[in-house]
C-alpha cells in the first residue's frame, strides 16, 4: 500500500484543482513560507476525516474553504481526494487502487467516498483501523509530535504501539460486544422484573 495521488480543490490556498502524484521512493515538498507546504499535509488528515478544527490549524471548519484573495472570489466548497495503491489488499476493500474523496460546503455538512461511492465517515475510520493510515495513525507526524511522542504518557504511547500491531480494530469490537453485553443484561433484569411481578 502507497500513497499514490492527493487532489485538492477549493481546499484552504488551493483554489484551483491542485494534483500532487507520488512516486515511489520519498517525496519532498519544498517552498517559501506561507506558500501552502503544511495545508498539503492538512488535507491528508482533513480527508480521512479530522474533525478538530485546531489540528487543521483553524478557529472553524469553514476556515478549510479556500476564503478568496485581493484577486479571486472564495469558493463555495472543499474537496480532497487521496489515491492509494492497494495491489497488496492491505487496506481490507477488494479494489486495487483505493480513492477516498472528502467534500464540505460552507453549510457545514460533509460527503464522504470510498471509490466514489458515498459512505460515512465511520466507514472510513474502519476501512484504515490498524493500516497506520487514519487521522490518529502513526504515519502521520506532524511539528512537534516526535517530541509528544517521546515525553507523553506511556499508555498514550501505547496507543501507537497499538496501531501498529493490527490490534485496535478488535479492542474497538470488543468494546462494542461489551456495550451491547450490558444493555442485554439490563433487558434481562427488566423481564425478570416483570415475571416477578406476573407471577
Ligand atoms: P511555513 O513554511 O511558514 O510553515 P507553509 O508553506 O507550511 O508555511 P501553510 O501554513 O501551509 O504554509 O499555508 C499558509 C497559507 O495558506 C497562508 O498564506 C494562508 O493565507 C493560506 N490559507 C490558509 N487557509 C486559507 C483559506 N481558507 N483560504 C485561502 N488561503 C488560505
Amino acid at each position: 500500500m502507497h500513497l499514490k495521488k492527493l487532489e485538492m480543490h477549493g481546499f484552504k490556498s488551493f483554489a484551483d484543482k491542485t494534483e500532487i502524484e507520488f512516486k515511489d521512493g520519498i517525496t519532498g515538498i519544498v517552498g517559501p513560507n506561507g506558500s501552502g507546504k503544511s495545508n498539503i499535509a492538512d488535507a491528508v488528515r482533513w480527508v480521512l476525516g479530522e474533525q478538530s478544527v485546531k489540528n487543521l490549524r483553524g478557529n472553524k471548519m469553514e476556515d478549510v474553504i479556500f476564503s478568496g484573495t485581493e484577486k479571486r472570489r472564495a469558493v463555495g466548497y472543499a474537496e480532497v481526494t487521496i489515491v492509494f495503491d492497494n495491489k497488496d489488499l492491505k487496506i481490507p476493500i477488494e479494489y486495487s487502487e483505493v480513492a477516498v474523496t472528502r467534500r464540505m460546503f460552507r453549510s457545514g455538512e460533509s460527503e464522504y467516498y470510498i471509490n466514489k461511492n458515498s459512505c460515512r465517515l465511520k466507514d472510513i475510520r474502519e476501512l484504515f483501523m490498524d493500516t497506520g493510515v487514519g487521522k490518529e495513525g502513526y504515519s502521520i507526524i506532524g511539528q512537534g509530535r516526535v517530541d509528544e511522542i517521546l515525553s507523553t504518557k506511556p499508555e498514550d504511547r501505547r496507543n501507537i504501539f497499538e496501531e501498529a500491531s493490527g490490534i485496535v480494530k478488535f479492542k474497538m469490537r470488543k468494546e462494542e460486544s461489551e456495550k451491547k453485553l450490558d444493555k442485554t443484561e439490563g433487558n434481562i433484569l427488566r423481564i425478570n422484573d416483570i415475571i416477578t411481578e406476573l407471577e
